[in-house]
């Protein structure tokens, strides 16, 4: 058994979040986190809204709100969205909370005590028909890595690089155009020059695990190249107070929003620990493990934010440690474990385009929910997601994987199955002596525990559904070869009795294979096999207030998402219970008419 952390990228609350954003680091870790657990292992699955930054005070200055104001309503939105969708955090917080701001600044202190937080005079901007600061928001130009025409001050969004605002070609005010001014100014930078030794042998022990997604572990590899101090402070308003005398009071100055949000995979762990009355349990996936124990982290998220992964997040680990060039030793926390694998998607497109919120080419995760329910929309994430190459959201391609894969597929197997047991026995007959057929499809079906598992641990999503969508064909086939529809004869009781035994069985455990990337439908299928409660647990929306009050952004009460996962099954095959009772099933899945193609085309265009 192993302590795996499960830490989850932390959508930024600016808005709600649309398919793209779950494609690429919900379901994916959701599935891998729900199938550790099944496997045995001790998992801690964090994440939260990311709540400060540009992009926040841009959106709540055209809403007219503060920016806690913008935060709090799509933390909210964020929140449902994802209980609604089954994702089964431990604790999904949020970056303004008391406890985040103190544990972003216990790091800042040390980085900065252990000699990698550097001061240096850079230029910043100012409005030349106002002598006033232009904060970094307010200047967008065009990107020197991509030619970008619309990149911000502080970062590219096309290429997801960091920028500073005098990297930016014609760079310009947005609030009228002109061409700010730049003047001297102090800041604190990440001294990763520094740190790049370390993080390029921990990349080159990473690159021989051969766990890493290829492009990842060399794009990792590749920006080390080009390594330089990186400014970890912004001209801004909004975000955590850096932590030192004489730059704490000023209200201008706060922690760049890259340097706090990674830091939340800790503050989250943190929180869940005080939250279970046993403080210091997040020690146990963080500080190393004892010998003879095994501590793994895993973090998911899109290609445009590997950057902060497999480099600033490191560098900021290190630093913390005394690990780099300079020296210095760890503070309270402790050393603290690297990532063991960045596991980052590509990107979902809708049809050939980029999702775009503002020119309303987007599909809400709220909206998909709300008309089609959770499991059409993890289906297809999980069979056709973005895992290694860009791939494409298509009205056509959601509605036919529903009805020909879900429906036609398992949902049909569950309900022929369910079907012939209730009208023929009315429980789950016992099985007299197996034929070699019924043995095949059995350990056809226990094989998949194998294959399936370990397509999930190597984070091979698409094939592992495919493959358990495969065991699933070979049960389908089994009842048209076996045939028990056309056993009436008395003198074929008993052999009908054996292959309805052997189709329960192999449907029970094709429900423990598919639960992880649909854990609504097994617990749908398990109350058609008879079972009562929950088979896979879900996570809840909760109420908490603040446990560290007037050290945040004032949040008071805020919602959290938290589950009790303690009753996840095994992954293995159980066997069924004979003489359960089994009523006429409730079909699992529903079927849509492809007409459905047409509204909902019709429905974006009108948008
Ligand atoms: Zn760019």
């Amino acid at each position: 058994m192993s302590k795996i952390l499960s830490a989850v990228a932390w959508p930024y609350a600016n808005g709600p979040r649309h398919i793209g954003h779950v494609a690429g680091f919900g379901v994916p870790s959701d599935v891998f986190s729900r199938y550790m657990r099944m496997a045995g292992h001790d998992v801690l699955m964090v994440s939260g809204t990311d709540e400060h930054g540009t992009p926040i005070l841009v959106a709540a200055d055209a809403a007219g709100v503060s920016a806690k104001e913008l935060a709090d309503t799509f933390n909210a939105v964020i929140v449902d969205d994802l209980v609604d969708l089954g994702l089964s955090y431990d604790l999904f917080t949020r970056t303004t909370t008391g406890n985040h701001y103190l544990v972003a600044q216990e790091l800042f202190r040390t980085v900065h005590a252990n000699g990698y937080m550097v001061e240096q005079t850079t230029q910043g901007a100012i409005s030349p028909s106002t002598g006033r600061t232009l904060p970094d928001r307010y200047i967008e130009g065009t990107c020197p890595i991509c030619k970008f025409p619309e990149a911000r001050g502080d970062q590219c969004d096309n290429c997801g690089n960091q920028l500073d605002p005098t990297d930016l070609i014609d760079p310009r005010s947005k609030i009228n155009g002109e061409t700010p001014v730049f003047v001297e100014t102090q800041h604190f930078f990440l001294d990763l020059p520094a740190l790049a030794g370390a993080l390029g042998e921990w990349l080159d022990e990473r690159e021989a695990s051969g766990t890493w997604r290829p492009n990842v572990i060399k794009f990792s590899q590749n920006i080390l190249e080009d390594i330089r101090p990186r400014a970890m402070t912004r001209d801004i308003d909004w975000g955590i107070p850096i932590p030192l005398p004489g730059w704490e009071e000023n209200a201008s100055k706060r922690l760049y929003v890259w340097f706090d949000a990674v830091i939340g995979y800790l503050s989250a762990s943190i929180e869940w620990a005080r939250r279970t009355g046993d403080p210091e349990r997040w020690r146990e996936w963080w500080n190393p493990a004892a010998e003879g124990e095994n501590s793994l982290a895993y973090y998911f998220m899109g290609k445009d934010n590997i950057t902060f992964h497999s480099q600033i997040w490191p560098a900021e680990l290190l630093a913390y440690a005394g690990a780099g060039a300079h020296g210095g030793s760890p503070g309270a926390y402790g050393v603290l474990n690297l990532p063991t694998e960045v596991v980052s998607s590509e990107f979902l497109t809708m049809g050939d385009q980029q999702f775009s919120s503002s020119r309303g080419h987007v599909l809400y995760v709220r909206d998909v929910l709300a008309r089609y329910g959770p499991d059409p929309l993890r289906y297809f994430i999980c069979a056709a997601g973005p895992e290694t190459s860009d791939s494409a959201f298509t009205w056509a391609e959601f509605i036919q994987r529903n009805n020909s894969e879900l429906v036609a597929g398992w949902g049909n197997l569950v309900n022929r199955t369910a079907t012939m047991i209730a009208k023929n026995f009315g429980e789950i007959p016992a099985a007299g002596a197996l034929e070699s057929v019924d043995e095949d499809v059995l350990a056809a079906v226990r094989r998949g525990f194998d294959t399936v598992g370990d397509l999930i641990g190597r984070h091979r999503q698409r094939a592992a559904i495919a493959e358990a969508m495969r065991v699933v064909g070979e049960v389908n086939k089994y009842l048209t070869v076996t045939e028990p529809y056309k056993m009436k004869d008395p003198g074929q009781r008993e052999r009908m009795g054996t292959v309805l035994h052997v189709a329960a069985q192999c449907v029970s455990d094709c429900n423990t294979l598919l639960a992880p990337f649909l854990p609504h439908a097994a617990n749908r299928v398990h109350v058609v096999l008879g079972g009562a409660g929950e088979f896979m647990p879900m996570p809840r929306a909760e109420r908490v207030v603040d446990l560290d009050p007037g050290a945040g952004a004032g949040l008071g009460g805020y919602p959290v998402i938290t589950g009790d996962y303690a009753a996840t099954p095994e992954w293995r095959s159980v066997p069924v219970e004979v003489g359960r009772p089994i009523g006429l099933p409730a079909p699992v899945f529903t079927k849509y008419d492809p007409s459905v193609v047409d509204e909902e085309l019709a429905r974006l265009s009108d948008a």
